[in-house]
């Protein structure tokens, strides 16, 4: 058995947004076996000393695509898998040793990604995929020119949405990812800001094929996530049993009762529409997807401050892909102009970890928790910031017991 011990440490507990007094942890193995003013210590443990600084939950972000390595969508959806996930290996290394000791993947990342995390061929956080993104025809995961009839006909392509119409497709559809392992499935509920052939304002998929995809993932005890921008195409989603809703960008207070009857999440996705408008002004993007995105961010941060007024649940996501990952800790520093350290902490961590359904398991630093443990220079319930710099402020990182990067 390996025994580590963090000692001399502030741990700091999300939910009641406080900070302890000088406990020590103790790690066994994957996990945290006790913490307290006075622990016992084996003799053969190794001891670090944390010397006064804060220990907390590794981060969650709960909206990702480390698996989308391009911006050319369209293009990578011919690349041979293999050369996507080495360069989704690198993109992995890198949202790990920002903090994120789990991610939820929402589209692309699949078993065989989450298998070289978990048996330590890539270094990266443990990973919540579901498979490819459902999508109807002419919806926001149909990457097809419209000279092109056939679609991903073979599942181990790069592309990152499966095309299925009708209750039978869309059944099928789910059981095909919960047959590779989803811990959930995500499902285009509206059109998408950077897919070709759809709309914003649009809504995806009827009620009908909604009510079967979310009966289909309840079956395998699995949830729905729903891409979703205006209240329109959210309110369905929600109607139909979808437990998360992503980017929410535009909507309106409508949903808010909807999220409230049905316990559903709040995934909003700020960061990525800044990224990308930073390259539409270097002329990287389209023009019309420059005006699909002026249109979001505008909602974004008014759909935010509608939601943190309303009490919902509000899970961290930033939905980068491609080259802009590097932004990820951006999220928090746009997000704290609406909430505080402690509300913008436990989206990344207590409540990503409801989310998830690994309540008690993740985002805690609590006996019998996954042992993945942050330790930071500073107090982020004082100053977020101190978590946006972990190049300087972020002096270990220990996922499942196992250290990736000790500075102490
Ligand atoms: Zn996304």
């Amino acid at each position: 058995m390996a025994i580590t011990i963090l000692k001399n440490a502030i741990v700091l507990d999300a939910d009641s947004g406080t900070m302890s007094e000088v406990q020590s942890v103790v790690v066994e193995n994957d996990r945290i076996a006790d913490i307290g003013p006075a622990v016992r210590v084996a003799s053969d443990a190794i001891v670090l000393d944390v010397a006064g600084r804060t220990v907390m939950p590794g981060l969650i972000d709960a909206h990702t695509h480390p698996a989308v390595v391009d911006h050319d969508i369209l293009a990578m959806a011919e690349w041979p898998p293999t050369y996507v996930a080495a360069r989704a290996g690198r993109a992995l290394e890198g949202m790990l040793f920002r903090g994120f000791t789990s991610i939820r993947d929402v589209g692309a990342g699949e078993v065989g990604l989450a298998r070289a995390v978990a048996e330590g061929y890539f270094a990266g956080p443990r990973l919540f995929y579901g498979g490819k993104q459902l999508s109807q025809t002419g919806g926001a995961g149909d990457w097809r020119p419209p000279s092109r009839r056939v679609y991903d006909d073979n599942y181990y392509t790069s592309a990152i949405g499966v095309i299925c119409d009708g209750v039978p497709e869309v059944r099928r559809a789910v059981r095909e990812e919960v047959r590779r392992g989803a811990h959930h499935i995500k499902v285009y509920l509206s059109g998408a800001v950077d897919s070709p052939s759809d709309r914003v304002d649009s809504t995806q998929f009827s009620m009908e094929e909604l009510r079967a995809i979310v009966e289909e993932a309840a079956a395998a005890n699995i949830y729905v996530a729903g891409h979703a921008y205006t209240s329109r195409a959210i309110n369905r989603g929600l109607e139909a049993g979808v437990r998360s809703i992503e980017h929410g960008n535009l909507m309106d207070e409508s949903s808010i009762p909807l999220f409230k009857q049905h316990g559903a999440f709040y995934v909003p996705t700020i960061v990525t529409y800044r990224g990308l408008a930073s390259r539409a002004r270097a002329g990287q993007l389209a023009a019309d997807i420059e005006v699909k995105l002026r249109e979001v961010i505008d909602g974004a941060m008014g759909a935010l401050a509608m939601a943190h007024a309303a009490g919902l649940p509000i899970v961290y996501g930033t939905d980068l892909f491609a080259d802009m990952h590097d932004l990820q800790l951006q999220e928090f520093v746009i997000r704290s102009e609406v909430q505080g350290p402690a509300d913008l902490i436990r989206s990344a961590t207590t409540t990503a970890a409801r989310l998830l359904q690994r309540e008690g398991e993740l985002g805690v630093v609590a006996r019998g928790a996954l042992a993945d443990l942050l330790v930071i220079d500073g107090d982020p319930l004082a100053d977020i910031g101190v978590l946006t710099t972990p190049a300087q402020t972020l002096k270990l990182i220990m996922k499942g017991g196992q250290i990736f990067k000790n500075e102490l």
